[in-house]
């Protein structure tokens, strides 16, 4: 069907999580005659790992086709992820939109990643924000306090928009929303004209079993059809067209992609290498386009050591690792040696719910079993002398050598600055939570006589844990919580090291805030007694800073499987539930 860039619409589904994003994009692919839900689980969320844990992860698009006032319109949706490790998601989605639906649970109000991703699709450019307020099924909501956040929390005239209050869920007034998006949200900017030379921006891409890696494009201008050529701007290479379609949400072959759309191409494309999230193509027989901006990649928050279960199987963990990779641009990797687990990945995610959803998808979508070390952070070491030098330690190997400590100027670790918003009557417990958590700068204010909103600065380290899960439990689920980096900050770092029966276990080290190093190596000592097989004669276990020993057990000798047992120490996995975002 051919239609003019003037009747499209791109807009994005964004909220806080469990607000409502995916059911909502449900109804709007119901009503419109897309598709329809015949499985219980959001349609968009299509991946096990989301269906089992009832969150979105991957942002999911899918072309509608609207009649409005005599025409029909292309509405392409991109519905995203609400959860703080997946903003890499809502903002590659954010860069190909003009508009986006801000959906606020009503019974919940404005929570902490509402306020975060309204202000993410701002900085983005997104033109038109249109809240809706959903779960208007529930007894407790109020509409009214909603748009009354809505409006002193967000730079949002909600009186002069139209007020769409919905149930997702029932599918009251969800039809609404359509109407709305036609006349409120603009079509893409007049320089998406079909007459002029082909350029697009790679939106994300995913490998499918049989057709191999699939992109999709958000068509900046001209037009593409199959048998065409596109060069990538990042990487400089021609790939050749082969099919070429739009998302409902299967993929639907076209005949060509016009300037504005939201399609699928395939061009064989074969490793992550060539498909650069937010490269540009362009039609290789006119210059690159101007100003294209290369693609940007997130900086990691956390990491960890991966490894094949099996060592034999490291090829074909391999060949699933790049695969995944290609499907998350957000993931640094690099493959390393260790010598008790052998060749693995040193690996990069935005945060520890995001880590453990990678080892999932690992597991659930290609069969392979990893083992992944615990979530940490990555310090920084600044040398004396000018220029100071400046490396990073992401494991203890990286820590200095003791004879080089002398030239240590300092240690930095990551600091964020989180924002909580939780009810008043919970706030003595938030403010212990954040100072057992180290934290610096604490700013509080009222957002009505039952709201609070705590903006604080903590290290990261402390909230990779189990900060989410606790500050939930003393706010009884109300509390919400999102975070952005900030510099690094000053720390006193220290390097501990295992003895086992006076031997050092290399690969048992920690790199830890001397704070924290105590009760850390009392707890690593504590579980190496317990797992240990009992023998004869009596070894101790100690955890040492230097020379000096900060913590000590005994236990009976070592066993030959002493080195397996620590491999699943070090290994142990973190366990994350929905329950717990
Ligand atoms: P998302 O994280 O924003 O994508 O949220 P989901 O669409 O996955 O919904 C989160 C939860 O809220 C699910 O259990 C939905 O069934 C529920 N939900 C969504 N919309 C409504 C609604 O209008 N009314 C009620 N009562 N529940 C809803
Ligand atoms: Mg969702």
């Amino acid at each position: 069907m051919d239609i003019p860039p003037e009747r499209i619409r791109n807009f994005g589904i964004i909220a806080h999580i469990d607000h409502g994003k995916s059911t909502l994009a449900d109804r709007l692919l119901e009503l419109t005659g897309c598709c329809k839900n015949t499985t219980g689980s959001p349609i968009l969320d299509a991946l096990p790992v989301e269906r089992e844990r009832g969150i979105t992860v991957k942002a999911q698009s899918a072309s509608m086709f609207y009649p409005h006032n005599g025409q029909v319109y292309l509405l392409n949706l991109i519905d995203t992820p609400g959860h703080a490790d997946f903003t890499n998601e809502v903002a590659r989605s954010l860069a190909a939109m003009q508009g986006a639906l801000l959906i606020v649970d009503g019974a919940a109000g404005v929570q902490a990643q509402t306020v975060a991703h309204f202000w993410r699709a701002r900085e983005h450019g997104v033109q038109a924000i249109l809240p809706v307020i959903n779960k208007i099924d529930l007894p407790q909501t109020n509409i009214d306090a909603c748009l009354e956040q809505i409006e002193s929390q967000l730079d949002l005239a909600v009186y002069d928009l139209p007020i769409l209050a919905v149930s997702a869920k029932v599918g009251l007034h969800c039809e609404k929303v359509l109407p709305a998006l036609v006349e409120h949200i603009p079509p893409p900017p007049p320089s998406a004209r079909t007459d002029l030379p082909f350029q697009a921006s790679l939106v994300d891409c995913w490998f499918k079993e049989f057709r191999g890696v699939i992109c999709l494009i958000s068509m900046v201008r001209g037009t593409l059809r199959p048998g065409d050529a596109i060069k990538s701007a990042a990487c400089d290479r021609l790939f050749t067209v082969d099919e070429i379609g739009i998302l409902q949400p299967t993929l639907v072959r076209t005949d060509y992609l016009h300037a504005g759309q939201i399609g699928y191409i395939r061009c064989g494309m074969k490793s992550t290498q060539d498909a650069l999230i937010g490269d540009t193509f362009y039609e290789p027989t006119h210059a690159a386009p101007p100003n294209i901006k290369p693609p940007k990649k997130m900086k990691p928050i956390v990491y960890c050591g991966m490894f094949p279960s099996v060592r034999e199987e490291f090829e074909q963990v391999m060949a699933a690792v790049d695969k995944l990779l290609l499907n998350d641009s957000s993931v640094a990797a690099e493959k390393i040696v260790s010598v008790a687990l052998g060749p693995g990945w040193r690996l990069g995610f935005l945060g520890s719910l995001h880590m453990d959803v990678f080892r999932q998808r690992l597991q659930q979508e290609f069969a392979v079993n990893v083992l992944m070390t615990s979530p940490n952070v990555r310090y920084e070491v600044v040398y004396k002398g000018s220029p100071a030098v400046q490396q990073a330690i992401s494991s203890p190997e990286d820590y200095p050598e003791s004879s080089r400590l002398a030239q240590v100027k300092e240690f930095r670790e990551p600091f964020v600055k989180a924002t909580i918003i939780c009810p008043a009557s919970s706030f003595g417990s938030v403010s212990k939570l954040c100072s057992d958590s180290r934290c610096g700068q604490t700013l509080t204010d009222y957002l009505s006589t039952d709201r609070v909103r705590v903006t604080v600065d903590l290290p990261l380290l402390e909230i990779i844990g189990d900060f989410n899960d606790r500050l939930l439990s003393m706010s009884a689920g109300y509390a919400s919580f999102d975070y952005e980096p900030l510099p690094p900050r000053p720390v006193d770092l220290v390097k501990i090291r295992v003895r086992l029966n006076g031997e050092p276990i290399d690969f048992l080290g920690s790199v830890q805030p001397r704070i924290r190093a105590e009760g850390v190596a009392r707890n690593w000592v504590r579980k190496l007694a317990e797992l240990l097989p009992r023998q004869q004669f009596a070894v101790p276990v100690q955890a040492v800073i230097g020379s000096k020993i900060i913590a000590r057990e005994t236990v009976p000798a070592m066993r030959k499987d002493v080195i397996a047992k620590c491999v699943f120490i070090i290994c142990t996995p973190i366990q994350l539930t929905t329950a717990n975002l």
